[in-house]
């Protein structure tokens, strides 16, 4: 007779894939990106999040991005005992050298505090020229499985950056990326036409297919 498998506690039985986020944007977004997968049926119990686990928050202290998403799904494996996504993305500035990279969120000195840091950027900058504003939103989105199999996707959006910010919609350095192609900021795009070309579309979408393995298998 084989053993019950053991849920861990706060893990809902019908839980098949765990994300680490505690953004309902995010779920949502990936929600759909796997929902438009074929061959993938994954109904609302199956995906669950971090904080719908009640999982604590590792130490990121990767130096990549991809390091840092790693280590998250790892943290969230180890909870759960599920396959785990994560995922870390920034703002790469090519004249600093790919900086904030993975310090965007507390650039100025404190997490999170979205208008400082994006202020601290535009000072820096004041001198840069618009040819030389070339700037990329980076993700690595990161799949790991309970059973050792680790798979990192990378997605990257292009673009100028602005001397003045633009827009309301969107958080972080939006307001000031202007993506290629694009005569409006991301932070004038609809949150539906910036998932279309974003970094973590990107990067989510290249990572769909290893998740469906993993589902399958
Ligand atoms: P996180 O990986 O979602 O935690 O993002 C880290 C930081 O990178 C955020 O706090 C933002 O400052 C910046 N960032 C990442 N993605 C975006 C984006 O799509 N728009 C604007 N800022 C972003």
């Amino acid at each position: 007779m084989t053993a019950p498998v053991a849920v861990p506690a706060g893990v809902p039985a019908g839980a098949r894939l765990v994300l680490a986020t505690h953004n309902p944007g995010k779920l949502a977004e990936l929600r759909a990106i796997l929902g438009a997968q074929p061959g993938l049926d994954l109904d609302e119990e199956a995906l669950v999040t971090a904080a719908g686990v009640g999982a604590a928050e590792p130490v990121e202290d990767g130096v990549t991005f991809a390091e840092n998403a790693l280590i998250k799904a790892r943290a969230l494996v180890a909870a759960t005992g599920l396959p785990a996504v994560a995922d870390d993305s920034g703002l790469a500035v090519d004249v600093l050298g790919g900086a904030p990279g993975i310090f965007s969120a507390r650039w100025s000195g404190r997490h999170g505090d979205d208008v400082a840091n994006l202020r601290l950027l535009l000072a820096q900058l004041e001198s840069v020229p618009a040819e030389h504003r070339g700037a990329a939103f980076v993700c690595a989105a990161a799949l790991v499985t309970p059973e050792g199999l680790e798979v990192v996707r990378t997605g990257e959006l292009r673009g100028t950056l602005l001397t003045v910010p633009r827009g309301t919609g969107g958080f972080g350095y939006d307001p000031i990326l202007l993506p290629e192609g694009e005569t409006r900021s991301c932070a004038e795009l609809s949150a539906a036409e910036k998932n279309a070309i974003s970094h973590r579309g990107t990067a989510f979408r290249a990572l769909a297919p290893d998740v469906v393995r993993v589902l399958a298998g």
